[in-house]
């Protein structure tokens, strides 16, 4: 028989879920961990894949230990590599030009695999929401795919 590399036994659905988060700072890194597990849940896809992506341009999404002292030291990295005030081109035009560039360094997209129906994350990782132009209401979208 031929295998074309893909499970076939079990068709393939996809889910979508907007999650609106309210920031409460300038700057934030906001643990969404929860609110993505639990569209994994409501899909109800047992095997695949999640994406968790933000359409903002001065947000971002990033994985990592949820830890105080951590999220301080990304605060002052992210303030040292990209300092608020730059010089920056941007801040001629709207003055947030420090917080589009750190949402350029982070990305706005994780993927996660799913397999038993829940996130594959390591025994520390969480996923983060980054407010870099707070406080807003912001979204972020979960899209599963995969088979039950
Ligand atoms: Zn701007």
């Amino acid at each position: 028989m031929l295998n074309l590399g893909g499970a076939s036994l079990h068709e393939m659905r996809t889910f979508l879920k907007e999650l609106s988060i309210k920031t409460s700072g300038r700057v934030e890194f906001r643990d969404i961990t929860r609110e993505v597990e639990e569209a994994v849940r409501e899909s109800g896809i047992k095997s695949g894949v999640a994406i968790i992506f933000t359409p903002h341009t001065t947000t971002g999404i990033f994985m990592n230990e949820d830890e105080g002292g951590l999220k301080r030291d990304l605060e002052r990295i992210l303030e040292k590599l990209i300092p608020e005030k730059g010089g920056y081109m941007h801040d001629e035009v709207d003055y947030n030009a420090y917080a589009h560039l750190r949402s350029i360094i982070l990305g706005a997209s994780l993927a996660v695999p799913v397999e038993g129906g829940r996130l594959m994350l390591g025994t520390w990782q969480s996923i983060f929401l980054a407010e870099f132009d707070g406080p807003r209401s912001r979204r972020v979208y979960v899209r599963v795919m995969g088979s039950d």
